[in-house]
């Protein structure tokens, strides 16, 4: 068993060690070389070593060096080697954290994130959640609970009648709804197309003079971070209006939510915490790994309704149960990397990773504005948006970027314009990856 163990560990070690001098992408070769992992299943049982060794002589090649601090795609984050530990440890206990009589550590250790979570995002005191996989699967879970809350107000059960026949409800969501709130909306029951579409201004944000009338029977839907821009909606505006017409409002903070846990940058955040619930992730910019969301409401009985197993919800007991948050019923124990992240970092240390990444976007885009190329967005959180030209050209220099292997930074479309985009996530990343990167940008842009 140890040397099992060991082994894993020591290869993980050299993985880690190593990814500051490789590419960030993996080479054709490496990419070739997995069709290794096309073929039948073996009649005969192998040992663990080389079980161990395949996966790390053909697997780590072919990754993508996004544990490293120079990766800057989509908003990825890396992992606090805290956190990786802990999972390793978290792995060795293999608890089903579904409930507390089989995992009672792991309740303990989700309730206590949970705990600080809501204190360092500043959200209500009586706000309860769930440690889900990610923000798609979180915003499910905030709309399935959005859809007890409104249609229970007028006495329809859901969870026992279905949608079909149910009182109509409508959502609201802005034209720059992210795909993954599409599709919880499609998972959900509601439709992808069966909403109302509020018009944005230049930086993905809601235009709060376009917002329509709602009432008690709408579901807002609101987003604390732009996947583009990092823009935020007017949510405090928004939230006013919702509640006094008892709309329920989500807000989708993927990475945006944790802008509340840093006093540099908590204004973008304002009002967020008069929504009714919350989705955001913890494998982002909290830095744990895979698999990490959160899904997060004031509103605890419609939460534990919506993800009750048959009823057995409307029980009195006070202690949380954690398969009464979430889709899942067993589950590996994903509240304990959070934790983990939350007790080395402390409020300091979260404000700080926060801060940092985002003054590294802020010298990205000065840098590659002082260069005379166009930055499409206002770079008040981790996000940068950047035109190197007409599209051919910007698809050009990401691509050259992407096989010099220096940094990654991938592409996007942004109201009609074709953009790269840069996303500080990273613990990893370190004001050296920072300029190493300008560098590698302007060279790539400067080859046309
Ligand atoms: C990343 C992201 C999501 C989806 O999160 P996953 O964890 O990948 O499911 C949703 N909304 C926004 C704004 C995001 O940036």
């Amino acid at each position: 068993m140890n040397e099992v163990l060991d082994e894993g560990c020591r290869r993980a070690q050299r993985y880690l060690a190593g990814i500051d001098a490789r590419a960030v992408a993996p080479s054709p070769a490496a990419l070739a070389a997995l069709s290794i992992f096309d073929r039948d299943i073996p009649d005969q049982s192998c040992a663990a070593g080389t079980v161990l060794a395949e996966l790390d002589d053909y697997g780590s090649p072919a990754t993508m060096a996004s544990a490293g601090g120079r990766f800057f795609g989509f908003v990825i984050g890396g992992a606090l080697p805290v956190t990786v530990a802990a999972s390793w440890l978290a792995s060795a206990w293999d608890q089903n954290a579904g409930l507390v009589v089989t995992a009672p550590a792991c309740a303990a250790l989700e309730r206590s994130a949970l705990r600080w979570l809501k204190d360092i995002l500043r959200l209500p005191t009586a706000t309860a959640g769930g440690f889900v996989t990610s923000a798609t699967a979180a915003n499910f879970c905030g709309l399935a609970a959005a859809r007890h809350a409104l249609l229970a107000r007028l006495a329809w059960d859901v969870e026992a009648q279905g949608l079909f026949g149910a009182p109509p409800l409508t959502v609201v969501v802005s034209e720059e709804v992210h795909a993954s709130m599409r599709k919880a909306l499609a998972m959900v029951g509601f439709g992808r197309e069966r909403v109302v579409r509020v018009p944005c201004d230049s930086q993905g944000r809601m235009r709060a003079a376009d917002f329509p009338q709602v009432d008690a029977r709408t579901i807002v839907c609101v987003q604390a971070g732009n996947v583009n821009t990092g823009g935020f909606d007017p949510i405090a505006q928004i939230c006013e209006r919702a509640r006094s017409s008892g709309a329920w409002v989500h807000v989708d903070g993927a990475f945006g939510l944790w802008a509340a846990a840093a006093p540099g940058r908590a204004h973008l955040a304002r009002g967020v915490e008069l929504a009714d619930s919350w989705a955001t992730d913890a494998h982002k910019w909290l830095n744990v790994p895979y698999d990490s969301g959160l899904v997060l409401t004031r509103d605890q009985p419609a939460l534990r309704a919506a993800m009750s197993v048959d009823g057995a919800y409307l029980s009195q007991d006070d202690d949380r149960v954690p398969y009464q948050y979430t889709p899942d019923f067993s589950r590996r124990a994903r509240g304990i990397e959070v934790w983990a992240a939350l007790r080395h970092l402390g409020r300091a240390g979260v404000a700080d990773l926060v801060e940092r990444t985002c003054r590294f976007a802020q010298r990205f885009a000065a840098a590659l504005a002082q260069a005379g190329y166009e930055v499409l967005n206002e770079v008040e959180l981790n996000q940068v948006l950047v035109s190197f030209g007409d599209p051919q050209r910007t698809r050009n220099v990401i691509e050259r970027i992407q096989r010099e292997g220096v940094c990654w930074c991938g592409g996007t479309q942004w109201q009609g314009r074709t953009a790269m985009r840069i996303s500080v996530s990273s613990w990893a990343t370190t004001a050296q990856d920072v300029e190493l990167s300008i560098a590698a940008i302007l060279r790539a842009a400067a080859a046309g």
